[in-house]
């Protein structure tokens, strides 16, 4: 699978730690400062930008991100694959009902949870996302 992404991002040289999920101070790994936040209008690709609230050493030692925002960058990763057709999808037969059609979830991506509802999301006239 064709990804020049994530070559984009060795190139940022961020950093994850195990005990950053929320957190809203750092400290520098190797100087031991309390690390600024910046925002950074980050590139996942021509397209695509993600506004990230990173932490950076003063010394320019570390770029690090929490979870919150690792997550934000992942999902944008994601919209650009799908975007860039290079996302893994499951195809499903679609049934008619006279007005609607009518699709079954698979439950690989359920998984064992039940739903009652799910949200679409127009992308394109014959693209979208769905959430559950
Ligand atoms: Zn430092």
């Amino acid at each position: 699978m064709k990804n020049t992404d994530f070559d984009k991002l060795e190139d940022m040289n961020f950093t994850f730690r195990k005990d950053a999920f929320r957190a809203k101070t750092m400290y520098c790994g190797k100087c031991d400062r309390k690390m600024k936040i910046v925002s950074v209008d980050f590139p996942v690709s021509k397209n695509i930008k993600v506004k990230l609230n990173m932490f950076k050493c003063s010394k320019g030692h570390e770029e690090m991100l929490n979870f919150e925002e690792a997550k934000k960058l992942d999902k944008a990763l994601i919209l650009n694959r799908i975007i860039s057709n290079t996302a893994f999808g499951f195809k499903r037969k679609l049934s008619h009902d006279g007005d609607n059609y009518l699709f079954r979830l698979p439950s690989e991506l359920t998984q064992g949870k039940k739903h009652s509802e799910i949200t679409i999301i127009p992308l394109e006239k014959n693209e979208a996302l769905i959430k559950w």
